[in-house]
């Protein structure tokens, strides 16, 4: 084998995470000479030696952990005679493309340092190396180095300084390094003020409930196992039924509770360290846990200790403890140690504070596992900011997503960089957080919007946002965007059939849609179907009391039924059940609503299964939880065929429910019947799609997926039908996944209006 020179350049997330004493030590081992660097666009390595290919081989299998190659390239060049391999420092000041790295959970020598009494950071909670600690949480700007965190307070000792300029240390270039003697502390306070020792456990351990600086923002954490000190979390926080997640100190903990697959395990210890919904492995109060933890479900939510500062709290014997985001409910993350001490006056009895600040807001993730594929619910801590890679280039367009569980994406060329949860933009707090965010997130991903997508929503704040924004503005029909963006995360450009399936969305005959069958592509699309609409009662008490929903579907629906139907729903009183009657009769003060969501909602209410919503989406979560399996039952419905446009009506479905109901049938297995219809309407509007159309591709997308149960019904059933189905991967399902169809759209529209005008 010949003396050789290659250039080997690779892209992707290579900074940051010890790429480049990487290279050095498989340069070193090999006897390759030459250089690596970082540049604008990731690293490039100059390579000289006697089997190269093998030398770029062995790079591309044996990466750092947190690296996370997109494209990579080796081409010969001539030999300039390089006598030993050295790493160039950077000149990063312009850099342009370098992917920022999600903050990252606690690596095993991490773990083991401050596990090692001998260890210099023996029990330090801010202990990181280039594998693991924070950054996105951390980054004030790029590029991404010390001075631009909010590290920059904290000189560097000389121990650390050596660590960090070593190119053979695992902390070499660790950004947020750090020590006992130079780091961050954190100091525990009760609610006088007056500092304590130790990090709370033992006040855990004795029922307390602490506010805890973590990552992105406060949790409050109380022991998961003290049935007293869950239900005072609950009323304190004011969280009627809203289930807590929790934190097990282990695998192990884990798994005495819940069930647990491979992917599940993967998930949960993986360096982004979600929540990961896990079935439960018997009841709540059989397992020995707190009926409060997550009330009428069969669900947990679980994640590992992610942070030094977490493993820490576990140390003393503690095995399972709530933690759930700090803010009121409806409210922004809290951050800041002065307004954590401020909003949770009254609601936790200790602090447990530290002083490295927080510059990007950001919750847990939260993931299950469905049909064997991990499924968001919520995209946040751990996979933000890495982009989506799309297949085209893009125009700089910002989608800004809906008012609920908003999300917002920024398109550059072509990657889209989509945002965090945000909360409810209809709350004041949120909405300037969201403002906030929106311009911190641009200045990270550095990208600047030319224009913005909205949805048609006239009174969203979002689409106020953008109308007020100063900048061209697109309008995008909320049930397309659903489309689009699981057709972007497929790479899919056909036209294909959409199955949407939400809460509500906008119509374009104003009306509140949500359960829809649509055709089209990122240009344009047509409703070819949808459920019947049905009249929702006006006010907020419809959408709290499942009841009144049913009642008032009942009534359109069955009339003749009337004085029957008037026997059930015994918590609603008589004056306000002649009150829905009078509205629905009169059709005053009602909406037309193909919702699936409300359907999901007026089933829980007729069962009696939710009587009661205090948090979004719980009527169907609790149907889901309700199910008995093995139920293959299902209820009939009719589709009727009107001038190409499929409807779904459900006067029968509800008949037989009702009769279901009189014959006593157990509940999970109505659910269960519920459930199987709503799969079983889909397959049959889709097979007449299909002739209609001659389509066979289905995009199932909208809140509603993140059913497990429907789901797992649905999706082997058109597989085997022959459809080629496309689901999101990438991002949630649900209304955090608009901003990215919105945006795609409003690409398309200006394509048309530039290639029309020419
Ligand atoms: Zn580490
Ligand atoms: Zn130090
Ligand atoms: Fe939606």
């Amino acid at each position: 084998m010949s003396y050789e020179a290659a250039t080997i350049k690779f892209h992707g997330v290579v900074q940051g995470v010890g790429f480049r004493p990487f290279v050095y030590r498989v340069a070193y081992e090999m006897q390759v000479k030459g250089w690596v660097n970082n540049t604008a666009n990731g690293v490039t390595i100059h390579a000289e030696g006697v089997d190269l290919p093998c030398f770029y081989r062995r790079l591309l299998s044996e990466l750092p952990t947190l690296a996370l190659v997109k494209h990579h390239t080796f081409e010969s060049v001539e030999v300039e005679g390089f006598t030993e391999f050295s790493i160039s420092q950077s000149d990063m000041a312009n850099s342009g493309e370098v992917l920022i790295s999600p903050d990252v959970a606690t690596c095993p020598e991490c773990l083991a340092d401050i596990n090692s009494p001998t260890n210099r950071r023996y029990h330090y909670p801010f202990t990181n190396c280039t594998n693991c600690g924070p950054r996105y949480s951390i980054i004030l700007d790029i590029p991404y180095d010390r001075p631009n965190t909010t590290m920059r307070q904290f000189t560097l000792c000389p121990d650390c300084g050596v660590e960090y300029y070593n190119p053979y240390d695992r902390r070499f270039h660790a950004q947020p390094i750090a020590c006992p003697r130079c780091g961050p502390t954190a100091i525990l306070r009760d609610t006088a003020g007056a500092e304590l020792p130790g990090l709370g456990q033992l006040q855990i351990a004795s029922g307390a409930i602490i506010a805890v600086k973590g990552l992105g923002g406060f949790h409050l954490a109380c022991d998961a196992l003290d049935d007293r000190a869950v239900e005072q979390l609950r009323n304190r926080k004011k969280r009627e039924a809203k289930p807590f997640a929790v934190m097990a100190r282990d695998l192990a903990v884990v798994k005495r509770y819940c069930y647990i697959d491979s992917e599940e395990e993967k998930l949960l210890s993986s360096p982004a360290a979600p929540i990961v919904v896990l079935q439960l492995k018997a009841g709540l109060s059989e397992l020995g846990l707190p009926e409060s933890l997550a009330p009428n479900l069969n669900t947990l939510g679980v994640m590992l200790p992610y942070t030094p500062l977490h493993h820490l709290l576990f140390a003393d014997g503690l095995d399972l403890l709530v933690m759930t985001s700090a803010n009121r409910s409806g409210e922004p993350l809290v951050t800041d140690n002065a307004a954590a001490v401020r909003k949770l006056d009254g609601i936790a009895d200790y602090w447990l504070t530290h002083n490295r600040d927080i510059c990007h807001p950001i919750d847990d993730s939260v993931i299950r596992v469905i049909n064997g594929q991990a499924v968001f619910l919520r995209r946040a801590r751990g996979y933000v900011p890495l982009p989506l890679e799309l297949d085209d280039k893009f125009l700089p367009i910002m989608g800004v997503g809906g008012d609920m569980k908003n999300t917002f994406c920024l398109l550059k060329d072509n990657r889209a960089f989509i945002s965090q949860h945000g909360g409810d933009l209809g709350n004041y707090d949120n909405y300037k957080q969201f403002t906030h965010a929106v311009e911190a997130f641009a200045k990270v991903v550095k990208a600047n919007p030319a224009e913005l997508a909205c949805d048609l929503h006239p009174d969203y704040y979002s689409t106020r946002y953008a109308r007020n924004s100063g900048l061209p503005y697109v309008a995008v029909q909320h049930h397309h965007a659903h489309l689009v963006s699981c057709l972007v995360e497929n790479g899919v450009k056909d036209k294909v059939l959409g199955v949407v399936c939400d809460g509500t969305g906008f119509g374009l005959d104003g009306n509140v849609w949500g359960f829809e069958f649509l055709i089209g592509d990122r240009r344009e699309f047509d409703r070819v179907g949808h459920l019947e609409y049905l009249p929702l009662p006006g006010g907020d008490n419809a959408v709290k009391y499942p009841g009144r929903i049913a009642l008032a579907y009942l009534l359109r629906l069955l009339p003749q039924q009337a004085d029957k139907i008037g026997t059930y729903f015994m918590d609603i009183a008589p004056e306000e059940k002649a009150i829905i009657a009078h509205q629905i009769r009169q059709d005053f003060n009602t909406y037309a609503t193909s919702s699936c969501g409300r359907l999901f909602d007026a089933v829980a209410g007729l069962t009696g299964i939710c009587s009661l919503v205090s948090y979004e989406g719980q009527a169907a979560i609790e149907l889901e939880a309700a199910i008995m399996p093995g139920e293959s039952g299902v209820y009939s419905y009719q589709i009727d065929s009107d001038q190409g446009m499929q409807l779904i009506r459900v006067a029968t479905m509800f008949s037989e429910i009702m009769t279901d109901l009189r014959a006593q049938t157990p509940l999970g297995q109505i659910a269960a019947k519920f459930h199987n219809t709503i799969g079983a309407m889909i397959l049959t509007v889709l097979h007449q799609l299909r002739c209609e159309y001659g389509a066979s591709q289905v995009a199932l997308t909208g809140g509603v997926f993140q059913n497990k149960y429907l789901v797992e019904y649905l999706v082997p059933r058109l597989t085997n039908a022959g459809f080629t189905v496309y689901q999101h991967r990438r991002l949630s399902p649900g209304d955090g996944s608009l901003c990215l169809g919105q945006a795609i759209i409003a690409n398309e529209v200006n394509k048309n209006v530039s290639s029309n005008s020419r």
